[in-house]
């Protein structure tokens, strides 16, 4: 009898065979269909011979699931985790269990993609709205966005903002010495390329100075709750307008900013039930006045109707948006928060209005008990706060000396001073340890609480109500929330129940071993400015998975600081900007972005103050080598850089890209390539050695990182070694590691390391998949698209195909003939999809009236196969439709996708069956996803703009209206 060796056994343990969807048998079937016999000989017949990487990745090899697990604890085990009492924006909170797993842990919420398609994606837009009431009541603002990535960039962004909508001529912007460090920080990279000056001064200076806008923090750093109203009242009376970072626990004690004067609210979310993770991810937020609304960055849910004229969420004003406005947008965001807003919002559920009320009045009795009990025994606090003490004129390094040996940071402030930032997770003996560290000896603490007053000055009390929705008031049992997240996660499609084809957004799989640690104590409990001796692991974990995209991508640093893809575009076009002044050519800033990219990258040059002109593409989709290089010529003086995303938009691996590499270098500038497509690359060809000296990735697409419904997202830039030193800097200045900056760029995000917790998905994903896993993860992302394309030639026109007619890693299917013959559009097929229980691909982009299709290597041939059947019986209908069989006006495409109350109505309206309707292939009879709504109403949507929760009384049956 025949045995298995052993090797062979242990080889079916590896984690590739669970990441990567088709076995060997099939993945042998689908290269017979696309005419080829070997992965390696389909590679060979894509990739051009210019740019193929000799050799494998010097990586280590592949690691199973349990042994990788068992690595990344010992590394974990390397982070102390202390009580942190440091504050500056961030504070301790308990993420609700039922939040933790049912939000946080639940892959019907992280694998969601951005709501784009609004019919399939209520669920979590409901849960935004809530998040947009939440921020909107709590600051008492009119309108709120969906997020945005840090309450640091949210400042950039409200100063932005401030910029777009003031009336004063002034060039100024003034920002109070109050705003957190790391704000300014941000702050100050974000402005000087816009030609924005910063003023920085005491909130006194604020009411004279002639500022287009100005930022004040509410409570500021240290902990006072300052009395705004004169200063608003002066900048406004000068034409200025008045932006506000705060706190929003801290607004449900005192007077919000939008009673006072404020135009313009931010802040963090953080406390609301995400935990510090080293500095991320959390969701910021941005409100302001209605006026604003046109001109406000980020995502915004707004509410319509659908095609039955019910209620309908969608994301509304979308023309703001990079992807439609490009360099005239109002901010280069894409990714933002969404997963992180969503947890908030649910946080305010859970606990109500008054259940917030009661915490933070309860950390506000703490901290004033604890400010008495030292002012009592001779120390000196200041007055007038909610949770934060400046404690001041003690020998700060004895204190914190003390402080380390009870496991206990405070913030560092100088020589004298320190401050103490109490929050939801403090207790009694947290109170008694902190007081013991002044040589103080609290005593009874019920004693002390009944003769202590409150801190709040009380001019500033609040006395507004907030969150008097239903749904702030509902769901406070956890059955009542255990449920709301069920109907909500049940409305939409994520990866848990079907594949997500996007085009460029590469939605793989997200596996539970590479997300199980993101939640572990060591990763989730460590302050960003907690001591460099207690977060070693981290600092390991981070210098592996840096060496690791190094090798990757053939450059030689990498910044992990960007919480975005656009943040790293933003990063690297600044390194390329620091790079030419350093050798005394400033004065390049002209920008080439060919037509088909993405929104970002000429919004993100726009931020850097270069001018984006645009190049064409020829008739293959390839980038014009003709007209690049008579643009190169003609701005050769002003030459910056040339942002080119490879392989292209288009899904093909352009040959000529070394040489358009070396017209750009011979006419002075920098080649940045966007590294949305790495997921065609890696272990096949490496950007960093055919010329490239720049690229952001997207750890969010090709890393495995989910895209929890529109971020988080981590968006490395990663650089030759020239550009190195121009990487964004540490907020602390003796951290130096290979991907911080030598401090000649600023930062571009709150965080040292950005989204620090949610890097250890994307080590596990490159550790157990090791240098061979990541190769082939590759070459079948190359071969399901091509099976896809192969397989539905017959009906649908591949639109642009490189070498050997095939295809990259996605393929653009053209229905413009379609439309042309039978009226159908390519939103007709993306909503008819949702009948088959599809996420639809990417809807026109780059071109539009087509459809991009990514499968990944995740996908199984099974899913590519019921995917492909979907989209031949869509083909079906059409050819129905031009041939009379189907209406033209009254068909299943016009009116995808049938809700179960439209299709089980008593009178039925249509040309066309109900089961044709329903149930357009037999298997979907044994499994069904019913859209909650009918087709949404956009026009509808953008001339009623309403972005806050629903009042209940519009659910009314819009028959008995
Ligand atoms: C996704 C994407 C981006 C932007 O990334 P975000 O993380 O959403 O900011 C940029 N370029 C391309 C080609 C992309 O597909």
């Amino acid at each position: 009898m025949s045995r298995e060796s052993l090797r062979s056994l242990e080889h079916h343990d590896a984690f590739l065979e669970r990441h990567i969807g088709p076995n060997d048998a099939e993945i042998a079937q689908m290269l017979r269909e696309v005419g080829h016999d070997s992965l390696d000989a389909l590679t060979a017949a894509i990739v051009p011979d210019s740019i193929k990487a000799t050799g494998g990745l010097a990586l280590p090899p592949p690691v199973s699931e349990v042994d990788a697990l068992a690595k990344l604890r010992r590394i974990a085990e390397r982070n102390e985790v202390f009580r942190s009492f440091i504050g500056q924006g961030y504070y301790g909170t308990h993420v609700p269990n039922v939040i933790l797993r049912n939000i946080l842990e639940n892959p019907a919420w992280y694998t969601a993609y951005t709501p784009y398609q609004a019919e399939i994606s209520q669920g979590r837009m409901e849960a935004l709205i809530n998040f947009q009431t939440m921020c909107a009541d709590l600051t008492g603002m009119e309108i709120a966005n969906a997020s945005l990535l840090d309450e640091a960039t949210a400042c950039a962004e409200a100063m932005t903002l401030a910029r777009r909508s003031s009336k004063a001529k002034s060039n100024v912007f003034f920002v109070s010495r109050g705003v957190h460090p790391q704000s300014i920080a941000v702050l100050r990279t974000r402005a000087e390329p816009l030609g924005i000056e910063l003023v920085i001064g005491d909130d006194a200076e604020a009411a004279g100075t002639e500022a287009f806008g100005v930022l004040l923090q509410y409570p500021d750093t240290f902990g006072a709750v300052n009395d705004y109203r004169a200063v608003a009242e002066a900048v406004h009376a000068r034409g200025g307008l008045v932006a506000v970072a705060t706190d929003l626990l801290a607004l449900t004690l005192i007077a919000p900013p939008g009673e006072w004067g404020a135009d313009i609210v931010v802040g963090s979310t953080q406390r609301f039930g995400v935990p510090f993770g080293f500095g991320g991810p959390h969701a910021a937020f941005m409100a302001c006045r209605d006026a604003f609304k046109r001109s406000m960055p980020g995502r915004l849910i707004g509410v319509s109707i659908d095609a039955e004229g019910r209620p309908a969420y969608r994301l509304t004003l979308q023309t703001r948006e990079q992807h439609i406005r490009r360099e005239k947008a109002t901010s280069n965001i894409c990714t933002a928060q969404v997963l992180l807003a969503v947890m908030a919002s649910m946080y305010a559920v859970w606990h109500g209005p008054d259940g917030l009320k009661r915490i933070a009045t309860r950390t506000h009795r703490y901290a004033a008990m604890l400010a008495h009990a030292l002012r009592e025994a001779g120390v000196a606090v200041g007055d007038g706060f909610f949770d934060t003490l400046h404690v001041t004129g003690v020998d700060a390094e004895q204190i914190h000396n003390y402080a380390s040996r009870a496991r206990i940071n405070l913030r560092k402030i100088d020589a004298t001073s320190v401050g103490i930032a109490l929050d939801e997770t403090t207790t009694r003996a947290d109170v008694e340890a902190l007081a013991r560290l002044f040589g103080v000896a609290v005593g009874d603490l019920d004693a002390l609480d009944a003769r202590v007053d409150d801190a709040l000055p009380p001019a500033l009390v609040r006395r507004s109500p907030y969150l008097q929705h239903p749904v702030f008031n509902t769901h406070h049992s956890e059955h009542e929330l255990l449920r709301y997240l069920r109907t909500l996660a049940d409305k939409d499609l994520a990866m848990d129940r079907t594949m997500i084809p996007l085009g460029s957004c590469t939605m793989k799989l997200n596996a539970t071993a590479e997300m199980i640690p993101v939640t572990w104590p060591e990763f989730a409990n460590i302050h960003p400015l907690a001591p460099a001796s207690q977060w070693s692991g981290y600092r390991q974990m981070i210098e592996e998975l840096e060496a690791m995209l190094v090798e990757c991508t053939g450059y030689d640093a990498v910044s992990l600081q960007p919480n975005s893809g656009a943040q790293g575009e933003y990063a690297g076009l600044l390194a390329i900007r620091a790079y030419h002044a350093s050798r005394g050519e400033a004065h390049r800033d002209v920008c080439l972005i060919p037509d088909s990219a993405h929104g970002t990258n000429p919004a993100s040059a726009q931020m850097c103050g270069m001018t984006v002109v645009v190049t064409k593409t020829d008739a293959n989709g390839n980038v014009d080598v003709e007209d690049l290089r008579r643009a190169a010529e003609k701005y050769s003086d002003r030459l910056a850089a040339l942002m080119v995303t490879y392989p292209s938009t288009h899904g093909v691996f352009e040959e000529d890209i070394v040489e358009i590499c070396e017209i750009v270098h011979a006419h002075g500038g920098q080649v940045y390539t966007d590294g949305a497509n790495m997921n065609a690359l890696v272990g096949v060809a490496k950007p960093g050695k055919w010329g490239s000296d720049v690229s952001h990735l997207n750890l969010h697409k090709t890393f495995c990182i989910p895209h929890g419904g529109g971020g988080p997202g981590v968006g490395p830039c990663a650089v030759k070694a020239h550009l190195a030193p121009f990487l964004p800097r540490a907020l602390v200045d003796d951290v130096r590691t290979p991907g911080v900056g030598d401090g000649s760029t600023g930062m571009v995000s709150a965080a040292t390391w950005g989204s620090a917790s949610i890097l250890p998905i994307s080590w596990m994903y490159i550790t157990m998949m090791g240098a061979a896993g990541l190769r082939r993860a590759t070459q079948v992302a190359l071969l399901n698209a091509n099976y896809i394309a192969k397989r539905l030639a017959p009906h649908y026109a591949t639109l642009y195909t490189g070498r050997n007619g095939l295809v990259a890693h996605e393929c653009i299917l053209d229905l413009r003939p379609l439309k042309d013959e039978t009226g159908v559009s390519a939103e007709d097929v993306a909503k008819r999809l949702i009948d088959f229980g599809f996420h639809a691909p990417t809807l026109s982009f780059p071109v539009a009236g087509t459809l991009m299709v990514e499968p990944t290597e995740s996908e199984s041939k099974h899913e590519l196969d019921r995917f492909v059947d979907a989209m031949i019986q869509i083909r079906d209908e059409i050819r129905a439709i031009a041939d009379g069989r189907l209406d033209r006006d009254d068909n299943p495409l016009r009116h995808a996708p049938h809700t179960a109350a439209v299709v089980s109505a008593s009178e039925w309206k249509h040309a066309y069956p109900r089961e044709l309707a329903a149930f357009p292939l037999p298997s979907l009879r044994q499994g069904k996803y019913w859209p909650p709504v009918a087709r949404v109403d956009n026009v509808y949507g953008d001339k009623n703009v309403m972005c806050a929760c629903i009042p209940i009384d519009a659910y009314a049956d819009p028959a008995d209206a």
